[in-house]
């Protein structure tokens, strides 16, 4: 119906570092599938309004369901690993994002077409070949906020929000990448808002 058309203005596309995540005090645990490859890996799909606030837990009768997207958990495990603890499958992550963030946009993906959108998001950009291309490497170094977005912008054509986390030493370092998505989830498109990114000037980029 038309009073629910727009529940909301864009996505944003969540990436996280998993060195980034795994060397903070809280440290972290590798899924039981073993430690994920040394790239980023989807956090998230989140729907959000344009004034920077954002919808949560929409749908308390539609719950995570494995089996809609059973043809999918293969590439859910290797693009999407959880790196809480304690060790799981990652069905816990997924079930957490569906629920809080995926209910928020049913209008526009159900859950196949949710977690597909996303991992179909992954697949068009790399944004760890984006960051090595411009000689940024997750090597422990230190690198310029504004040449980690201009790497990233270049690549893909859209200016990404930043955020950071501190390591064991205080450290500013690059956590996560948020790119933003229409409210189809195909197609990038330029921020209408960014996150509070919490980064200072300069950023390590740990190694996984
Ligand atoms: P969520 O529960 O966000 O609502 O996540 C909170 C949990 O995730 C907390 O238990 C917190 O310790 C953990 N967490 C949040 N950020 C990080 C991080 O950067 N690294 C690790 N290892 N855990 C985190
Ligand atoms: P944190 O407080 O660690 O930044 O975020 C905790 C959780 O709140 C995230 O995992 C995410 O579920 C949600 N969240 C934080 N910031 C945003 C945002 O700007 N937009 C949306 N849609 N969710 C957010
Ligand atoms: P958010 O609410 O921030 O979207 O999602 C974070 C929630 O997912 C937290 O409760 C956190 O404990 C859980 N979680 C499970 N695996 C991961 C992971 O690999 N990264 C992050 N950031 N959160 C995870």
């Amino acid at each position: 119906v038309l009073s629910s058309a727009q529940d909301f203005d864009f996505f944003y596309f969540v990436l996280q570092w998993p060195g980034s995540y795994c060397d903070t005090k809280q440290s972290c645990c590798y899924p039981t599938s073993g430690k994920p490859a040394a790239d980023f890996g989807i956090h998230g799909l989140w729907p959000n309004y344009n004034d920077g606030s954002y919808p949560s837990n929409c749908d308390p009768d539609s719950s995570y369901n494995t089996s809609e997207i059973r043809d999918l958990l293969d590439r859910m495990r290797t693009n999407w690993p959880t790196l809480a603890c304690p060790s799981s499958d990652g069905s816990k992550f997924w079930e957490h994002e569906w629920e809080k963030h995926g209910t928020c946009s049913e209008s526009m993906l159900d859950q196949h077409s949710y977690f597909a959108t996303a991992l179909n998001l992954k697949n068009q950009v790399n944004i760890l070949q984006s960051l090595k291309s411009a000689g940024i490497e997750p090597d422990g170094g230190f690198y310029s906020l504004t040449s980690i977005k201009n790497a990233i912008r270049e690549a893909t054509g859209f200016t990404p929000g930043i955020e950071c986390n501190v390591d064991e030493s205080r450290n500013s370092q690059l956590y996560q990448v948020y790119l933003c998505v229409d409210t189809s989830g195909s197609q990038l498109i330029e921020c209408p808002v960014y996150p509070r990114g919490k980064c200072s000037s300069r950023v390590e980029f740990p190694a996984f």
